[in-house]
């Protein structure tokens, strides 16, 4: 009798409760997230945020607060490959963003761009992944003969792979480049291009080797982090793009300036704006 009782009174407690539960909250808009490495790159956005909120998980920081009334969630990523899909998949799994973008700077590959020009990946590569080819003791090493090694073609050795050794090329989202594209007036600092953006854990300072990845794969710039987070967002199928300054240009003598990484969120910040309005003028 006194079970019964409590059945009851926990049958009726639930009538009252799941009403509410089931007009919760119309589904909530999911982020857009922007992606910096390092702090110079990260902390200008975030500034610009309204409200705010800092939060630490594992080893990277998020804030979270609003552009235009919009949830935009900024991640610090840390410098290099790892850390950019890491912080790509904690972004994915915790915030479900509706876009990422990765900006920051970069080291220029076409002699064409100058420091403080802006390149839009249309789309972006791994200079880390080659298969180089066999060479006896003394035989010594050369990078220009290495071939791309794609390593999403299969599921088997990509080494032994024998179909073409192709660059596997992260796409930028086309409405996201679109968006990019539309603001670009508003950028007075430099030119702002569509481009290929190259990324790998190295810094290269060889022509010969820039050179030979601006002829062989189109690279407009190189850094760290682009092709990283393409690749983590596409397994998560979340629009992405890859925007970055040109920080360096030893094509052309170009100075690095680490000034480079707040006028390229400045210009984010636009591309922010011009999403978050797209995105109210479709739900319209
Ligand atoms: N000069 C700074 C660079 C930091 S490491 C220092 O010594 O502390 C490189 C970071 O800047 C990475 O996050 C990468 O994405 C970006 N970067 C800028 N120019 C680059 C270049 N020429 N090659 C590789 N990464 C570059």
């Amino acid at each position: 009798m006194i079970i019964k009782k409590t059945c009851l009174l926990a049958l009726s407690a639930c009538c009252l409760v799941l009403p509410s539960l089931s007009f919760a909250q119309p589904s909530p808009k999911g982020p857009i997230v922007v992606q910096g490495a390092m702090p110079i790159e990260a902390e200008h956005f975030a500034q610009r945020l309204d409200n705010p909120k800092e939060q630490q998980i594992g080893g990277w920081r998020f804030w979270s607060g609003t552009v235009d009334g919009y949830p935009v969630v900024v991640s610090e990523t840390l410098k290099g490959m790892s850390n950019a899909a890491a912080a790509t998949a904690i972004a994915a799994t915790q915030f479900h963003p509706v876009a990422i973008i990765n900006q920051g700077t970069a080291g220029g590959h076409d002699p064409a761009l100058n420091v403080y020009d802006i390149v839009l990946g249309k789309y972006s590569v791994n200079l880390g992944a080659f298969k180089t080819p066999h060479k006896l003791k003394g035989e010594g090493s050369d990078s220009l003969q290495w071939k791309p090694m794609d390593l999403l073609a299969s599921k088997g050795s990509a080494g032994e792979d024998k179909t073409p050794h192709t660059i596997r090329k992260f796409p930028g989202d086309a409405q996201l480049l679109a968006v990019a594209d539309s603001v670009k007036s508003t950028y007075t600092r430099g030119k702002v291009v569509d481009g290929v953006i190259g990324s790998a854990d190295l810094w290269n300072s060889e022509l010969d080797r820039i050179s030979h990845f601006h002829t062989t794969y189109q690279t407009s710039a190189e850094e760290m982090e682009t092709a990283s987070a393409a690749q983590t967002a596409a397994a998560f199928a979340i629009p992405f793009v890859g925007i970055r300054v040109l920080s360096n240009n030893i094509t052309n003598d170009g100075k690095y300036d680490p000034q480079t990484g707040l006028a390229c969120q400045d210009y984010v910040y636009q591309v922010v704006k011009a999403y978050v309005a797209k995105l109210d003028a479709d739900k319209k």
